[in-house]
Parts: structure tokens; C-alpha cells; sequence
């Protein structure tokens, strides 16, 4: 049944540039439906040079919260009253709230990438990580696998110097942070060693679905039992996970991040403990056309 909007209904949204293809108003507007709560959650694209604008629009008429993705998500630092240290360490926000009249800033992309991998180790201290890109998402991941206590981690790219740039954003982190960067060439050396893979380029990613970080005979060198985890979520599984598959090793998709990061923003807006994260997932699989 079709939710009935009133003066009442409160606000909850996405910002960013572009945002029609978000799949976060499906997951966070589903288990506002589950929960019977008098909540909207809607995209709101804004262009880079209007976000000072849209976020004091956002505090005049009374938005709760709202989650930041491509291109606002160190942009809207400046507008920030308060920020959370995970936040800080990644250098990224994800997630605002209003809080006594403020924005305050958090990330739960950390919290989203960590929660499939709990289940696997108990203790992650003698595991090799190897982080395949340095962009934006690979940034949560590195604080995770220092959050998990990883002996060492290893973060692979293309580019040289952007490669040094963000070995050195994360010299000043809250963060202890113990990085190694390589060269793509160095790849092959690396996989063996691998107690987790962790794919966060786009390679591979619709429609480009024949693509993969690494070619066969690369993966083929991953460890029986080792974790290959691609953040893409379309398709699901990607290349690079049907061949972790087939030599053995444990696939995690994008998809749980995805849901899971959402859950805990969600947790943050509505200030409880818990929220229906499998009514969240099954409107993203059904939304996506997953079985
Ligand atoms: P980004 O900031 O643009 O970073 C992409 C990284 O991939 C960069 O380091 C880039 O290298 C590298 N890269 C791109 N194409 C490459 C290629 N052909 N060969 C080698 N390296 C390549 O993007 P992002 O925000 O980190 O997102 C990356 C991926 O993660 C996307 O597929 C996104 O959908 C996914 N993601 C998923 C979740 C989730 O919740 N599941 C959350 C966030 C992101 P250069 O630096 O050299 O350009």
C-alpha cells in the first residue's frame, strides 16, 4: 500500500551527483514500511557547487538525516558541526544527522564492510589483506582491516603517485594504520601470500561483466579457504568472485556492505537499537533481481 505523506511525515534522503541509480531510498523506505514509522526517505541530486545551499535548505525545513554519496562525500566536511573519528580516520563521511540543531558526521561503510567478514576468523592478527585500488571505498576498507588487526596490509593500484598520496592521507590517521603500497605488476606475488582479497576498482562491474581484476591464472594462486571479497553488487556473483569459487576460496559480494552500512545509518536517524536488516536486503535482492 502506497505510504500517505502528511505535515507530519519526517524526512530522510540521499545526496549526491548523480543519485537516480542509489538503491538506498529501496532499502531504507522498505523497512520504514516494515516498521509502521511516518518516515520518507527520497534521492536528492545536488550539483557539487549547490551543497552549501542544500544543506542549510536541508537544517531550515527540518531534514532528520540523510546519506552522502559520489561527489559530496569529503566535500561535505567543511558543513559538518561534529565528526566522528571513524569518519575522520577514512576521511569520508556517508552518513548526517541532525542532532541539537547540528550535522553530525559519521561513516558506516567500515561497519557495513566488516559485518560479513565477522563470521569467518575470530582472530584476523596473522592475516595477509590485500586491497586491490586506492580510491574512495578501498579507504574503508583499510580502516577495517586495521580494525580487524590484519598483520599486514597491502594495497594494490595503477597509479604511482596516487598510490603515495594515499599511503601518506594516512599517516596522521587516528588510525594505526600499517600499509604496504604496489604497483599492479606486483599482483602475482601478492595473491599467494593472501588471507583476504579485497576487490574495490569498478573492473567488473555492470555492464562490464566479462571483466576481472585478475586473470584465471592469477586467482589460481589465491589459497584454498582464502576470502575474495568484491564490494561490487551488480552482477552478483562478479567475475572475480566466480573464479575465487572455482579454486576454492570463500566469496562475499557487495551486496551485504551495501545493506549493512545502510542499517547502520539507519540505526543512527531513528535512535534504536535495532532495524530489519533482512527486510532491507530482500528489497535490494528483489529490486536487483536476485533469486
Ligand atoms: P573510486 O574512488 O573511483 O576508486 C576506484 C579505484 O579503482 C581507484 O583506485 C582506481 O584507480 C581504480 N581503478 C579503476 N579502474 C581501474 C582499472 N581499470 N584498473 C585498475 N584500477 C582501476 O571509486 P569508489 O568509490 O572507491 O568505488 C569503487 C567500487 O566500489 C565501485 O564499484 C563501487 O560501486 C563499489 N562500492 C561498493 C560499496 C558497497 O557498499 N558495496 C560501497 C562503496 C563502493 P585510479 O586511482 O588509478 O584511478
Amino acid at each position: 500500500m502506497q505510504q500517505l505523506i502528511t505535515g507530519k511525515t519526517k524526512l530522510l534522503g540521499v545526496i549526491g551527483h548523480p543519485v537516480e541509480h542509489s538503491l538506498s531510498p529501496v532499502m531504507h523506505n522498505a523497512a520504514i514500511a516494515h516498521l509502521g514509522l511516518d518516515y520518507i526517505y527520497l534521492p536528492f541530486p545536488i550539483k557539487p557547487e549547490d551543497l552549501q545551499a542544500a544543506i542549510a535548505g536541508f537544517a531550515a525545513i527540518g531534514v532528520v538525516g540523510f546519506s552522502v554519496t559520489i561527489p559530496h562525500k569529503q566535500a561535505i566536511l567543511p558543513f559538518l558541526s561534529a565528526i566522528e573519528p571513524i569518519a575522520q580516520a577514512v576521511g569520508a563521511v556517508n552518513t548526517v544527522v541532525r542532532k541539537h540543531n547540528q550535522w553530525l558526521g559519521t561513516n558506516t561503510d567500515v561497519e557495513g564492510f566488516l559485518a560479513p567478514l565477522q563470521t569467518y576468523h575470530q582472530n584476523w592478527s596473522q592475516k595477509i589483506a590485500v586491497i586491490l585500488g586506492n580510491g574512495g571505498a578501498a579507504r574503508a576498507v583499510v580502516a577495517g582491516c586495521t580494525q580487524l588487526g590484519c598483520a599486514e596490509i597491502h594495497v594494490v593500484g595503477r597509479n604511482v603517485q596516487r598510490l603515495r598520496e594515499f599511503r601518506k592521507s594516512w599517516e596522521n590517521s587516528p588510525l594505526a594504520v600499517n600499509l604496504d603500497i604496489h604497483k599492479w605488476e606486483e599482483l602475482p606475488q601478492l595473491i599467494p601470500q593472501a588471507h583476504l582479497l579485497v576487490n574495490t576498482t569498478p573492473i567488473g562491474m555492470y555492464p562490464k561483466v566479462e571483466e576481472s581484476p585478475l586473470s584465471a591464472e592469477e586467482m589460481a594462486d589465491l589459497q584454498p579457504g582464502a576470502i575474495a571479497y568484491d564490494l561490487i553488487y551488480t552482477p552478483n556473483p562478479t567475475k572475480f568472485l566466480q573464479q575465487a569459487q572455482q579454486v576454492g576460496a570463500i566469496a562475499i559480494d557487495g551486496l551485504e556492505m551495501l545493506v549493512q552500512q545502510g542499517a547502520a545509518a539507519l540505526k543512527i536517524w531513528l535512535q534504536q537499537e535495532t532495524v530489519p536488516v533482512d527486510v532491507m536486503r530482500q528489497a535490494l535482492q528483489k529490486h536487483l533481481g536476485l533469486g
